[in-house]
Parts: C-alpha cells; structure tokens; sequence
C-alpha cells in the first residue's frame, strides 16, 4: 500500500516523514530524489541542458537557484520542468517500491497533488500548519526571504484543496502531539481501518 504524505511548504512533511520511518514504515522522499535525479539520471541532464540551457549545470551540479529563479517566476517554465522530473520520479519510485517489502509505504512530496502522483497513492496524509508559523520555520531552517517563500506557496494549492484529498490529516501547530497523532494513524493503517 501506498501511503502519499504531502503539505504546504514549512508545515513539517519531512519531520512527520521521519517519524514514521522510525516506526519501521520504508520511507520515499520525493524531493531528495528529484535531487538526486538531476545529478545521476543521464536522460534528465540532457532533457534539463535541452530545455533550459547547459548553463544550468556547473560541474555536474544543477544550478538550484538559478532553476528556482526561472521556473518561480513563469509558471509554463514550471510546468515543463514538472513535465520532466515527473514521469522519471514516477519510474525511480516505482523500482524502489517494488523493492520494498511492509504493510505499507510513505512516499512523501510537497507537489503529491499537483503532480498527480495522488491518484497513484492508496491513502494520503495531509500536514497542516498556519501560514505564519510555516513562514517562521522556513525562514530559521533556509535563511531565505519572506518573499521567496510567498512565492513557493502561490505556486502551491491551499491547504483548503490538500484537505479534499486527504484520508488524514496532521495538524503540526504545537498544539497536539505529532508523534501521538502518527501513531494513531499508524495503527489505523496496519489495522486497515480506514
Ligand atoms: P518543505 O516543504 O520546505 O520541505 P516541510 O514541510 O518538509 O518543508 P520540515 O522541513 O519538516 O517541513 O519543517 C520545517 C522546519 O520546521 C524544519 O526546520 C523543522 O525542524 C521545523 N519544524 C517542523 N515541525 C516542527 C515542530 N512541531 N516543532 C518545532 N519545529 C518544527
């Protein structure tokens, strides 16, 4: 079974991701190998220097800021560098989940639903956390800029649109324990009670 784990940009996937991986759940994290992908799949580089120039690559390393600079700023060059990473992200977790052997699996992204790999998923878990307390927590991890992080979440959908997708949701304001409301999901899902 394939549990989608998404949320808006700050509201703590990655935290919750891992505490399911401590809990023995084989754990899939969509944008570290997106990362990866740009670096190891050969087929990748050459769709990314086609489509985006070979400037975008400095000695084997994709340009980030640069990529984040031009697709942040057009969404139709968003659109096509989704068009890219997609459908060979799609295939990376395909291999690795046929490796994988659990009740079930996370695969966690910030785009789960706006990629559509939602409709691939048995289950999706949605993270929510209010707007500020994202910005805040992005700004102390990134030492990035208010505005930059507007950015990602104008080019993001609502939490509004994640929640009319998710079969659960987290609620990661401080308020209720994260790692009691994993667990009871957890349980829920081994059980098959949802
Ligand atoms: P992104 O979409 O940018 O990858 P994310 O949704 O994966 O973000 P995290 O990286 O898990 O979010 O969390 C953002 C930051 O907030 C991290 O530095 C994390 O340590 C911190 N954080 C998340 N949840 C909590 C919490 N409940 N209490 C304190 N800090 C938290």
């Amino acid at each position: 079974m394939v549990v989608g784990l998404t949320g808006g940009i700050g509201s703590g996937k990655t935290t919750v991701a891992l505490l399911f991986e401590k809990l023995g759940v084989p754990l899939y994290n969509s944008d570290q190998r997106a990362k990866d992908l740009y670096k190891e799949s050969q087929e990748l580089k050459a769709l990314m220097k086609l489509h985006f120039g070979s400037n975008i690559y400095h000695n084997n390393e994709i340009n980030r800021s640069e990529l984040a600079q031009i697709v942040f700023s057009d969404t139709s060059k968003l659109e096509l560098l989704n068009s890219l990473v997609h459908p060979l992200l799609q295939k990376d977790f395909e291999d690795w989940y046929l490796k994988q052997n659990a009740d079930y699996v996370i695969r966690e992204a910030a785009i789960l639903i706006e990629s559509g790999a939602d409709k691939l998923c048995d289950k999706i878990i949605v993270v929510v956390a209010n707007e500020e307390l994202r910005i805040k927590r992005v700004l102390e991890r990134d030492g990035t800029t208010i505005s930059e992080i507007r950015n990602r979440m104008n080019n993001q959908i609502t939490d509004e649109e994640r929640l009319k997708k998710s079969n659960f949701v987290i609620y990661n304001e401080g308020k209720s324990s994260l790692i009691e409301q994993v667990l009871e999901i957890h349980q829920q899902l081994i059980l098959g009670k949802n």
